[in-house]
């Protein structure tokens, strides 16, 4: 049975007063303090001067512009960033949406043709496969002629009115994961409708942290961290401690809703606090609720899941985004689990925090 977590330590879950929108992660390691995301150049001058006074083996810390994202690698063995970086620039090349040229592009371009794919392409689309299951299709990577439609639409700014249902019922024929076929035995997939786009946006970052951590671990890296974008995964202990995350409030830059430790875990959020546009006294995510096909706006700004591995933690933050509590609460009475998961809300003019553990 799932309890909140105001029935495990009898507080009442914690409302934070909204003043500013957005923010990114905040993490801790043990004493030393950083924020992430928008703060990165102070963040990375004051971690810095934190371990040269307080931690006997220097920490290195790294970070790259790679996969539209940033990316950021922290360890004692110096290897480290070196390791990770080439593994996303590696994997770049299969899952970057944007490059035309990159596998997923060119499986993209094709319809009714068996192309055979490489073994991580096939990983990912099993996986978006089981999720897509798993979470009742609040989680589908096959609407990404839909997702795009959306973004467009956020990028032109000033939104008056939302498009008919007719238009995005003719978007969503192109779409859905019936019209993808994965023949694992032959590594071949096939589109099987005209127009259809795979989009992994919503779970090729956290499956390129996995891979790196394995990468990490072939050549005897016991201790990382590593952070795409807010993708986290904290391998090992940050020395002889477990590494500490703490989780932002959306609403406040110095805030935080919870301090997690971390060994062997990975930590992702979605929200619409950084693509969104507002509409009618609602704010419409980049999420795209593939059920309707219209934005996410609803009270949950935020859902962070902390489990084993990053690609199940990016994919079903993306789906609990969408689910809302009734959808995580939906999972966890069909999955026995023992992942943690934080789902922010709007109230009124305050914000809560669901926490399930
Ligand atoms: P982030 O933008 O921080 O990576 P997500 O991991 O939630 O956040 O990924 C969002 C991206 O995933 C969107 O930009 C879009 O490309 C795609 N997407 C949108 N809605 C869904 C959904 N319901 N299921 C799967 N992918 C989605
Ligand atoms: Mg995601």
């Amino acid at each position: 049975m799932v309890k909140k977590m105001s029935q495990i330590t009898g507080k009442k879950t914690s409302a934070i007063p909204s003043t500013r929108p957005l923010a990114s992660l905040r993490i801790s390691f043990g004493r030393c303090n950083l924020l992430s995301a928008i703060h990165l150049d102070f963040l990375f001058l004051f971690f810095g001067l934190v371990f040269l006074t307080s931690c006997a083996k220097p920490m290195h810390k790294d970070k790259f512009v790679i996969a539209g994202t940033f990316l950021e690698v922290m360890s004692t063995d110096a290897r480290a960033s070196q390791i990770v970086y080439e593994e996303f620039k590696r994997l770049d090349k299969i899952f970057n949406f944007y490059d035309k040229n990159s596998e997923i592009s060119r499986l993209n371009s094709t319809y009714n043709t068996p192309v055979k794919v490489s073994p991580e392409l096939l990983e990912v689309l099993r996986l978006s496969q089981q999720l897509n299951q798993m979470t009742n299709g609040a989680f589908d990577v096959s609407y990404g002629s839909l997702y795009d439609f959306w973004k467009e639409l956020i990028k032109k700014g000033s939104i008056k009115e939302l498009p008919s249902k007719e238009t995005i019922d003719s978007i969503m024929k192109n779409c859905g994961m019936d019209k993808i076929k994965i023949d694992a035995a032959d590594s071949t997939v096939t589109l099987q409708k005209e127009g259809l786009k795979i989009d992994l946006g919503a779970i090729a970052e956290g499956y390129m942290v996995d891979k790196a951590v394995i990468a990490l671990k072939k050549k005897g890296i016991s201790s990382a961290l590593i952070n795409a974008g807010g993708d986290i995964y904290c391998l090992g202990t940050n020395r002889k401690n477990p590494w500490r995350v703490g989780i932002k409030n959306p609403s406040e830059i110095e805030g935080i809703i919870e301090n997690e430790d971390l060994v062997d875990e990975a930590i992702t959020t979605s929200g619409n606090y950084e693509q969104f546009f507002d509409l009618g006294g609602k704010r419409y995510s980049h999420i795209i609720d593939p059920r309707t096909g219209f934005p996410v706006a609803t009270h949950v700004i935020s859902a962070s899941v902390i489990t084993k591995n990053c690609t199940t933690a990016d994919g079903l933050a993306t789906a609990f985004f969408v689910g809302g509590i009734s959808g995580v609460n939906d999972f966890l009475s069909k999955y026995r689990s023992t992942m943690r998961i934080f789902l922010v809300t709007q109230e009124g003019k305050q914000k809560r925090v669901h926490v399930f553990r």
